[in-house]
């Protein structure tokens, strides 16, 4: 088994040779910081929009090479965040309930959006849009996914948004031993992330956008980002470095790095998904409080992700992608407790990555017109849709022009910032230690009462349900 090597998605597609680093100081009229999704799709629309102008991209490593090239592959609709949240977000012009709606009907045409762009500029990143299950494999997480359903339709999403499957409707899709029933989400696609991240990186080099790897930004202030080769000066720069933001002089409580890690089995054979089903590609997670995450690979392969060792102490951060043996065999008793058949695949690979996540757990694009520093990010795991109308927010908002997106209300919305450690740390393994007892005692007690332990674990901690 191979463990790092940044992800399985990276391995399977080859690690690229590196681009240039930045030659020396030179001006541009944007300097975007990091090139994951959001920078690179900022960058696409900034260029789009107008060819003119002189894009500059910033990267300590290689294009994807954090979370955008190690993800689930989930292209979700999912809204990043507290609808009750956004809702009150005051940052911004208050937009109520109606902002948050339009907020996530934005999201849902957003998994289009990436299909057609992929479409456009010849990416294949084997995006089918499947939809997505939240699966139910305990009385109490079925509980929870009717509230939920109650709730959802409570905000107006119709059957068109989300709809309730039983047992025998889940079965017909995806045979997961144990499972109860799902809600099932129409507006997800699932896709190879490191295609898309290298086939957007490529799509960006064509329009023009300068794309310097190996270049590590040191600082960030209004009009410059100071490299180790010199400094970019721009009227505008733009932090779009997710979960290493904490590692940037002035941000170490702005974001937490929450690692999030996953493995791969090899491939299933036929008879193997003859008992599993999955025809429809869905991507699906269950309704845990340690939940996890999967996807049928276009290789033919189950990819399984999870919490695994939730937070480094200090917010340091993972080297190249290697997980505890411990997480491994964690992730891998699931999966075979879930898809026995899948003990003859074996697991070819496990990796891990960072995702931000800001204390209110709600992601925001901001741009300051008077500094003209802006940045995007804090998707708590929901953002490889969410990075794509983000970067179309942030070019939006360069532009300055007229534009329904740069008032939605995650547009300038502030988080409060971390604890500071030890107070990060402790908060952080104690809940996830909470969460997992919690799913031990629902799963052994057959009750449909969500465990008081998870209720207590919410509620410090502030996670949106
Ligand atoms: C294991 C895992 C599974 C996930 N699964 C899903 C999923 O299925 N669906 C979903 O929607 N979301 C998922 N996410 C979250 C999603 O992948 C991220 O939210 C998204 O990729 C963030 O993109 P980004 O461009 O903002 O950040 P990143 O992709 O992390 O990119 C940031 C880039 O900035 C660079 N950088 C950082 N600091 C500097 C610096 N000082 N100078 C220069 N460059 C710098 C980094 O090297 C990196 O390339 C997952 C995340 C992880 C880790």
């Amino acid at each position: 088994m191979r463990n790092g090597e940044v992800s399985y998605w990276w391995q399977a597609r080859g690690v690229p040779s590196r681009r240039p680093p930045l030659p020396g100081g030179t001006d541009a009229d944007v300097c975007i910081v990091g090139a994951g999704y959001t920078g690179l799709w900022t960058a696409y629309y900034l260029k789009q929009a107008d060819p003119g102008l002189r894009v500059v991209v910033l990267e300590q490593n290689f294009a994807g090479f954090g979370a955008s090239g190690r993800n689930g592959g989930w292209v979700t609709a999912g809204l990043p965040g507290s609808r009750s949240r956004y809702a009150r977000s005051i940052s911004g012009p208050p937009r109520g309930r109606d902002g948050v709606r339009e907020l996530e009907r934005y999201l849902r045409e957003t998994v289009d959006e990436v299909a057609r762009v992929c479409r456009a500029e010849g990416i294949d990143a084997g995006l089918v849009k499947g939809g997505t299950l939240t699966i139910a494999t305990s009385a109490a997480q079925d509980a929870r996914l009717r509230q939920r359903l109650e709730h959802e339709r409570s905000w107006g999403d119709g059957p068109g948004i989300v709809r309730y499957l039983n047992k025998a409707e889940l079965d017909a899709r995806l045979q997961v031993t144990g499972a109860v029933g799902a809600l099932y989400y129409p507006d997800c696609a699932r896709v190879q992330p490191a295609d898309l991240v290298a086939g957007l990186a490529e799509a960006v080099t064509r329009s023009g956008v300068l794309l310097y790897e190996s270049t590590r930004v040191t600082s960030i202030s209004a009009g410059q980002a100071r490299t180790a080769a010199g400094d970019v000066r721009a009227p505008v720069i733009l932090r779009c470095t997710e979960g290493f933001t904490a590692d940037l002089p002035g941000q170490h409580r702005t974001l937490l790095p929450m690692n999030s890690s996953m493995i791969v089995t090899g491939p299933l054979s036929e008879a193997a998904w003859k008992t599993i089903g999955w025809d429809g590609s869905e991507t699906f997670d269950d309704a845990a409080h340690a939940y996890i995450y999967a996807q049928r690979t276009a290789d033919g392969r189950i990819a399984l992700g999870g919490r695994g060792v939730p937070y480094r102490f200090g917010s340091r951060l993972d080297h190249d992608g290697e997980i505890a043996a411990s997480t491994v065999a964690q992730l891998g008793r699931i999966l075979r407790r879930m898809f026995p058949v899948t003990v003859q695949a074996g697991i070819d690979h496990a990796w891990c990555g960072v995702l931000g996540v800001p204390r209110d757990w709600c992601a925001a694009v901001s741009l300051d017109p008077r500094t003209g520093l802006g940045w995007a990010g804090g998707y708590t795991g929901q953002g490889v849709a969410a990075a794509n109308l983000a970067g179309r927010t942030l070019a939006d908002l360069v532009r300055g022009v007229p534009s329904p997106l740069t008032t939605l209300p995650w547009v300038g919305h502030r988080s409060p910032r971390w604890e500071p450690e030890p107070a990060r740390w402790a908060g952080v393994r104690g809940l996830y230690a909470l969460y997992r007892t919690a799913d031990r005692m629902e799963a052994a007690s057959h009750s449909a009462r969500t465990s008081p332990l998870a209720r207590a674990g919410d509620l410090i901690s502030g996670i949106p349900h």
